[in-house]
């Protein structure tokens, strides 16, 4: 095979090495963002509890200042008792009584309901802070293996840049600056094989039997009539 075609070929190698390698190093920190991202999820999660936890508990503490009121409240009423004068005021203390005994067992139910709401809060805080450091012990984890294989990536990505650019050394400018124009143009493709079907591996178009000769020979490097992608018979 002619010298400068077999140089194209390994060329094309080299880029679609590149290629994947760059995707590769340009996939793996938006991986490490998404882990950021669901670890953020998560403490949020637990901090929101944590929140209606608080809220709970400064209920409850109101619920019981309510009860020492009506306390505070029954015992002067209780007292008055022995000051009233007349039946209808003896009646209308009674009845004032009774209301703060209804308002004490409503407030008693309240705090009741407060104190389970509390354990059950209780029992989620511990849930999803529990749910948080397993997802922290696995995203920091998962994070040295990304942040490995992005080292590995990148130190890949500079040996094979050295061999790419040793290799494009063996080119004659003016092909290697065409080269690079037609794999900017068609999409990282910028050599591709033909076979017995006669056919541009790029983009699929019929090779005329003249050319078809001419490439079998190799004797320079052709392009296809069409794309203009370099060519190269193969097998
Ligand atoms: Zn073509």
């Amino acid at each position: 095979m002619d010298a400068q075609l077999q140089t194209l070929i390994d060329l094309q190698a080299f880029d679609a090495r590149i290629a994947a390698l760059d995707a590769e190093a340009a996939r793996l920190p938006r991986q490490i963002e998404a882990l950021h991202a669901s670890l953020a999820e998560a403490r949020k999660t637990a901090e929101t509890v944590k929140a209606r936890v608080d809220v709970t508990r400064k209920e409850l503490r109101l619920k019981e200042k309510d009860l020492e009121a009506i306390a505070a409240k029954r015992a002067k009423l209780e007292a008055r008792l022995w000051e009233v004068k007349t039946n209808k005021e003896y009646s209308a203390a009674l009845l004032e009584i009774e209301e703060s005994k209804q308002e004490k067992a409503k407030t008693e139910e309240e705090i009741l309901a407060l104190m389970e709401l509390q354990e059950r809060l209780g029992a989620e805080v511990r849930e999803a802070e529990a749910r948080f450091t397993t997802r922290e012990e696995q995203a920091r984890h998962d994070e040295g293996v990304l942040r490995k294989k992005l080292g590995e990536v990148e130190q890949e990505l500079a040996v094979v840049r050295a061999e790419r650019a040793s290799r494009a050394r063996d080119l004659s400018p003016g092909l290697l600056n065409d080269y690079d124009r037609v794999i900017r143009a068609r999409n990282g493709v910028a050599v591709v094989s033909v076979t017995a079907a006669a056919i541009c591996g790029g983009c699929r178009v019929t090779i005329r039997p003249q050319a078809l000769q001419e490439l079998r020979a190799a004797t320079s490097p052709m392009r296809c009539e069409s794309c203009g992608r370099y060519l190269y018979w193969q097998d």
